[in-house]
C-alpha cells in the first residue's frame, strides 16, 4: 500500500501566493510569531510527522480498531507512542493561548495540521481534534476557575475532551436531551445519563478525559432553551491538578462501525457523575453552538483530506496499471497496452479528483483567515468585529462542511474506481478511504441539517439574502477585475452570470417560502450543493489568475506547476460546474412532487 505525502507544493502556493497568508499573518495580533521561516518549519516538521508517523498505522489501525475490556478502551498497536510523540512535539497547543501553554499561533495553523495529519490518518487525528472543540469551549464559556484547570493538561495534551450530545433518541434535535443534571449544595451537579456515538469517549492515550456534556436541570423549559453544558472530568482533578478521584462516567460499550476504526466510538453511562456547570444554565446548545462551528470546520477538513489520499493512491495506480490502447492511437509502443492514465475516462475521474482536493483545499484557506481575523477580535475584546467575522464564517460553514464532505465521498470513490475491482480489495487501501471518508456527512450535523442551516438560517431568517449579496459582491469584484486578461475572461465572465443567479434564486425561494413553507427543506440541498459549486468555482478562478500572474511575472513553483494549475480550472469549469445548474433547476421545482405522496404510499410490499 502506498503512503502519503503531504501535497506541501500546492499547500505552499495557495497559502503565500494565492491567498497571501504572509501578509495576512502580519495583520494578525496571533500572527507576531508565523513568521514565514516558523510556518516553513511546522508544515515540514508536520508533513514528516504525517508521512512517517500517522501513515504506517493507517491500515494497521483500521485492521485491529479499538477493543474494550473490562472498562477500559485500547486504542491499536502504535497509537499511543504516536499519541506521545504528538505531545511531546507540542502539537496540540500549536493554535492555543500563550497563557493555557499553548504556542499561540494563528487558528489556521491547526487547520494546517488538522490536514496533513488528518489525511494520513483520520482515526488518529480524532482524538487531538474533539480535544480542540473541548478547550475551545472551556476557553470561551468556563470561568476562571475552569480555564486553569482544565486548559494547561488538555493543551498539553496528557489530558483529552470529548463532546457529548448524542442520545439514543436524538442526534439531530438535541431539544429532546433526557441526560439529568440535579444541583448539589456545593455548587455541582450529578449527571445521569446515556449518550451514544461519543467519539474519544474512553481510551488508553491519556491520563483524563474531560467530557463536556449537554444535559438539562430538573424544571427547566422543555426543547432546546432547557439544556445546560457540563464539564464531566473521567478522574475528578485533585488539588495539584492532577487526575483525581474516579467520577462516575463510563464506557459501557465500544460502536461496531463501517469506518474510522482506529477512532473509539463509545457508548457513555454517566451515572451520578460529578459536573460542573459551563456558561449560562440552560445555555447549553448556545455555548456548545461555538464547539460545532470549529468542528464543523474541522470535518469540512475531512472532504478534502480523502479526496486528497484518494488521488495521489489512484494516480500512481494510473501510472503503473496497463490497459488496451488509448483510442487516439498507441501511447507506450514498447509496452503490452497503455496506461490506464492515457484514457480519457480515466483522466475524468483523476480530475475530478484533483479538482475536488485542490479547490476544496483552496475553500478552506481562504474560509480560516476569516477564523483567525476572529479569534485576534476575541482577543481584543472586540465583540463588534468578533459578531461580524462570525457573521461571514457563519455563511461559509455549511457550504464547507456540506458541500466539502460529499465531494470527498465523491473523490474517495472515483479513486476506489480507479483501481478497478482491486479497489474493491482491501489491501490496497482504497476501500478503506471510502469507509472512513462516509462519516463526515454525518457527524456534526448530517448534509441535510448543514443545508437547512445554510438556506433557512442563514441565508432567508438571519439576513433575508443579505449574506448571498455580500459573498457575491466579493466574487463579482474579482471578476470584473479579470475580465480584461484572455486567460482569466472565460472564468471571470462566468462568474458574473453565477452571481447574478445565486441571487434570484434566493429571492424566488424566499417568494415561494412566503406562501410553502416546505420549499425550504425541498430547496436547501440542492441550494447548498448550488453555494458550493459556486464557491468552489470562485477559488478555481482565484487559483487560475493567480498562476497566469505568476507564469508572466515569476513565482515561487515551476511553470508546469502553473500551467497545470489553469488546466485544471479550465477542467473543473468545464465539466463539474455545470452540475451548478442541474441543482438550480431542481431548487425551483414544486414541492409537491415530494410531498404529495402519502406516507403509507410509499411502498407497496407483502
Ligand atoms: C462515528 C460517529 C461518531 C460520532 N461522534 C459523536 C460525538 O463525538 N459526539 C456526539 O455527541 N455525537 C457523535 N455522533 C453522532 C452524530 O453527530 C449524529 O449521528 C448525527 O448528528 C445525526 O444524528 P442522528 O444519528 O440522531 O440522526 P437523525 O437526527 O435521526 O437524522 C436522520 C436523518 O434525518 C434527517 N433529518 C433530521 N431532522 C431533520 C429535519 N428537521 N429536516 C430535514 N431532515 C432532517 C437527517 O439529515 C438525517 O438524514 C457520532 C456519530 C457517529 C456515527
Amino acid at each position: 500500500m502506498p503512503v502519503y505525502k503531504a501535497p506541501l507544493r500546492d499547500m505552499k502556493f495557495q497559502l503565500n501566493e494565492v491567498f497571501d497568508y504572509p501578509g495576512h499573518y502580519k495583520r494578525l495580533k496571533s500572527g507576531e510569531n508565523a513568521t514565514p521561516d516558523i510556518v516553513e518549519a511546522i508544515l515540514t516538521e508536520c508533513a514528516r510527522f504525517s508521512e512517517e508517523i500517522l501513515s504506517p498505522l493507517f491500515q494497521s489501525g483500521d485492521e485491529e480498531g479499538c477493543t474494550l475490556k473490562d472498562g477500559k478502551v485500547s486504542t491499536p498497536k502504535g497509537f499511543k507512542e504516536a499519541y506521545d510523540l504528538h505531545t511531546m512535539g507540542g502539537w496540540q497547543g500549536l493554535s492555543a493561548p500563550e497563557e493555557f501553554g499553548g504556542q499561540g499561533l494563528p487558528a489556521s495553523m491547526g487547520l494546517l495540521k488538522q490536514e496533513m495529519m488528518g489525511t494520513a490518518n483520520w482515526s488518529f487525528s480524532m482524538y487531538p481534534g474533539l480535544s480542540i472543540g473541548a478547550m475551545n469551549t472551556i476557553y470561551l464559556h468556563g470561568n476562571e476557575d475552569q480555564k486553569q484547570t482544565y486548559l494547561p493538561p488538555l493543551t498539553e495534551g496528557h489530558w483529552s475532551g470529548t463532546m457529548c450530545l448524542t442520545e439514543p433518541q436524538c442526534g439531530t434535535d438535541l431539544g429532546q436531551v433526557k441526560t439529568k443534571a440535579e444541583p448539589q449544595p456545593d455548587g455541582s451537579y450529578r449527571i445521569t445519563g446515556t449518550k451514544i456515538f461519543i467519539s474519544s469517549g474512553d481510551h488508553d492515550l491519556t491520563e483524563n478525559i474531560v467530557h463536556i456534556v449537554l444535559a438539562r436541570i430538573p424544571g427547566a423549559p422543555a426543547g432546546t432553551r432547557g439544556i445546560s453544558l457540563f464539564i464531566v472530568p473521567k478522574f475528578l482533578p485533585d488539588e495539584k491538578g492532577g487526575a483525581g478521584e474516579r467520577n462516575g462516567v463510563t464506557c459501557g460499550s465500544l460502536e461496531k462501525k463501517m469506518g474510522i476504526k482506529a477512532s473509539s466510538t463509545c457508548v457513555m453511562n454517566f451515572d451520578n457523575a460529578s459536573g460542573f456547570l459551563i456558561g449560562p444554565e440552560n445555555e447549553g446548545l448556545n455555548c456548545m453552538f461555538t464547539f460545532m462551528n470549529t468542528a464543523r470546520i474541522g470535518t469540512a477538513v475531512q472532504g478534502v483530506g480523502p479526496a486528497e489520499l484518494s488521488y495521489q493512491w489512484a494516480l500512481a495506480y494510473a501510472k503503473e496499471r496497463r490497459s488496451m490502447r488509448a483510442l487516439s492511437g498507441k501511447k507506450e509502443p514498447d509496452q503490452i497496452a497503455d496506461a490506464l492514465i492515457h484514457h480519457a475516462d480515466v483522466r475524468r475521474m483523476l480530475l475530478t479528483q484533483k479538482a475536488i482536493a485542490e479547490g476544496g483545499r483552496g475553500m478552506l484557506y481562504y474560509a480560516t483567515r476569516l477564523a483567525d481575523y476572529m479569534v485576534d477580535a476575541h482577543t481584543a475584546g472586540d465583540e463588534k468585529k468578533v459578531a461580524k467575522y462570525d457573521d461571514k464564517l457563519g455563511f461559509l460553514t455549511p457550504i464547507l462542511k456540506g458541500f466539502l464532505t460529499e465531494m470527498g465521498n465523491e473523490a474517495a470513490n472515483l479513486g476506489m474506481q480507479v483501481f478497478g475491482g482491486h479497489g474493491y480489495i482491501r489491501e490496497h487501501g482504497m476501500e478503506q478511504i471510502v469507509r472512513d471518508a462516509r462519516i463526515a456527512t454525518l457527524y456534526e450535523g448530517t448534509t441535510g441539517i448543514q443545508a437547512l442551516d445554510l438556506l433557512g438560517r442563514k441565508v432567508l431568517l438571519t439576513t433575508q439574502g443579505g449574506a448571498v449579496r455580500d459573498f457575491t459582491l466579493k466574487i463579482a469584484n474579482f471578476a470584473r477585475k479579470n475580465l480584461t486578461d484572455k486567460r482569466t475572461r472565460p472564468f471571470a465572465m462566468e462568474l458574473l452570470k453565477l452571481c447574478a443567479q445565486w441571487n434570484l434564486l434566493t429571492v424566488r425561494i424566499m417568494l415561494v417560502a412566503r406562501k410553502d413553507r416546505d420549499i425550504v427543506s425541498s430547496a436547501a440541498h440542492d441550494f447548498l450543493m448550488y453555494s458550493g459549486y459556486v464557491t468552489m468555482a470562485y477559488i478555481w478562478a482565484r487559483q487560475a489568475a493567480t498562476a497566469a500572474d505568476k507564469l508572466e511575472n515569476g513565482g515561487d513553483e515551476s511553470a508546469a506547476f502553473y500551467n497545470a494549475k489553469i488546466a485544471t480550472a479550465e477542467f473543473y469549469y468545464k465539466r463539474l460546474l455545470p452540475r451548478a445548474q442541474a441543482h438550480a433547476t431542481s431548487m425551483l421545482s414544486p414541492t409537491k412532487n415530494l410531498m404529495q405522496l402519502d406516507a403509507d404510499d410509499m411502498a407497496f410490499t407483502g
